[in-house]
């Protein structure tokens, strides 16, 4: 099922590639992050392409729950502990800048997107978690921030602490998204999937499905996940979580943007559809390839929402994944250190709006060579020894496993002993092909 944002919203049709192009730059994957570099390409008169495989922002950034904040979930304790105070002040400047930047592209293109200021909150109702929001709080006062300690949150439901961050913000994104690329639709071409990339002297040849060329001078890969493997070896620091929303109106409404800290996670914000005021709540995470029963997912949603109010009806139900990097940093910048002049933005954590931003800022300055004084945080050629040992045992666990999940990802399997609810990839005449059992079906 589509999401709401998408239900309510009428994208322009735009041109596929059919002929072989030059240009200075080129951008592939026509979510958020594109989009937005795109934009700012634009208004700096740089000649540039953006294609998108299917239609633009149809994939996560379609999908998401679009809270535009820099508290992403506990890090800020985390990056002082595993890299250093100062790396934390930086990273919080980067995602509030980015907030303000947002703001003003809004002001400034005069968009209706929704965009509205509201408080963003984590809290717990573990008292087994209790110090780990103290010790968050600890940090942020050190960093000058005013963010504020609570015993609870307002919300029907048990909360034991709970950390405030004042004056964040959420929007509409599909809204914003239609509105930028408005700004220059006729650089973008849909339905042009790149399927293959290759070294032209210092720039690239991108060869599409279609059968047309696109030569560039620098190359931007913003497809959330990074097409081109080696030599980034992306797949072994990042991986891709899969988590359920669903819509509902209900007879009450929430004020704030709401995370836990807890398993299962439990997000909440809410939005306005056809002038009914409604509530997203998302959660119920895995890693990508693992077998899950994905009615259940929405069914333990759906509990969640019959436990906080006492009538409301689903309007929306949808999943999506977002690419979960190991050490809880997006790798933004370089692609490798032996790809001159191809840039990746990609690891947001389901943090992309705040990330999409600061990518699209760091990736236009490095197209332009100007310096930015948050690269360094998002090093995408990195591998930092983190400080902390128990962070960094834990991410060389989180790297095995994702190589192994990553080869369950492509496991051919059966479908004769297939459950409902359940899906799984099958070899048809040669050909992977993802199978998926409905829960009325018996047989396939
Ligand atoms: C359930 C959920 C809720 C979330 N909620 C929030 C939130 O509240 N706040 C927040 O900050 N973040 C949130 N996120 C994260 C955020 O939505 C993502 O980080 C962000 O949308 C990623 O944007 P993107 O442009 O990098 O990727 P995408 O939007 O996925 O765009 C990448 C594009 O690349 C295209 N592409 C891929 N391969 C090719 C190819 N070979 N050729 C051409 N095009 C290609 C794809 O079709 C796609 O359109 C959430 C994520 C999830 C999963």
């Amino acid at each position: 099922m589509n999401s709401l944002w998408l239900e309510n919203i009428n994208f322009p049709k735009l041109q596929k590639l059919d002929k072989n192009l030059s240009t200075d730059v080129c951008i592939i994957g026509g979510g958020i992050t594109g989009i937005t570099l795109g934009y700012k390409l634009k208004k700096e008169n740089i000649p540039f392409v953006l294609i998108e495989k299917d239609r633009v922002s149809s994939k996560s950034s379609g999908h998401t729950t679009a809270k535009i904040t820099s508290q992403h979930g506990l890090i800020y304790n985390y990056l002082e502990k595993a890299y250093s105070l100062n790396f934390a002040k930086d990273y919080l400047h980067a995602n509030q800048d980015a907030i303000e930047d947002i703001y003003n592209i809004i002001t400034n293109e005069n968009i209706d997107c929704d965009f509205e200021r509201n408080d963003s909150y984590v809290f717990t109702n573990d008292n087994n978690k209790i110090d780990n929001i103290k010790n968050e709080y600890d940090t942020l006062q050190k960093l000058d921030f005013n963010a504020q300690l609570l015993d609870r949150v307002d919300l029907p439901l048990k909360s034991v602490c709970a950390i405030k961050f004042p004056n964040q913000a959420k929007f509409n994104p599909t809204k914003y998204i239609l509105a930028l690329i408005n700004t220059f639709k006729d650089n973008i071409y849909e339905d042009t999937c790149a399927i293959n990339i290759s070294k032209n002297g210092n720039g690239f040849i991108i060869e599409t499905k279609n059968g047309s060329n696109i030569t560039c001078k620098k190359l931007v890969i913003a497809t959330k996940y990074p097409i081109k493997d080696i030599p980034g070896f992306y797949f072994t620091k990042l991986y891709q979580e899969t988590s359920y929303v669903i819509a509902i109106t209900a007879n009450t409404n929430i004020d704030g943007m709401y995370i836990n800290c807890d398993t299962p996670k439990i997000s909440l914000r809410s939005t306005n559809y056809n002038n009914e005021n409604v509530i997203l709540i998302g959660g119920e995470n895995h890693r990508t390839g693992e077998k899950v029963n994905i009615l259940n997912k929405y069914d333990n949603l759906e509990n969640i929402a019959s436990s906080l109010f006492n009538d409301y009806k689903i309007l929306f139900k949808w999943n999506t994944e977002d690419t979960i990097s190991l050490d809880k940093i997006p790798y933004i910048g370089k692609f490798s250190s032996l790809y001159k002049n191809c840039y990746v933005a990609t690891g947001f954590n389901k943090w992309g709006m705040t990330s999409s931003n600061i990518a699209a800022n760091i990736l236009f300055d490095n197209i332009i060579e100007k310096k930015n004084k948050y690269t360094y945080l998002f090093n995408s050629t990195r591998f930092n020894i983190i400080k902390n040992r128990k962070a960094f045992s834990e991410l060389i666990k989180e790297s095995i496993k994702g190589l192994v999940t990553n080869k369950q990802k492509v496991k051919i399997q059966d479908y004769n002993n297939l459950e409902n609810g359940n899906g799984i990839i099958i070899k048809e005449n040669e050909k992977l092909v993802g199978v998926f059992k409905d829960n009325l079906r018996k047989n396939i």
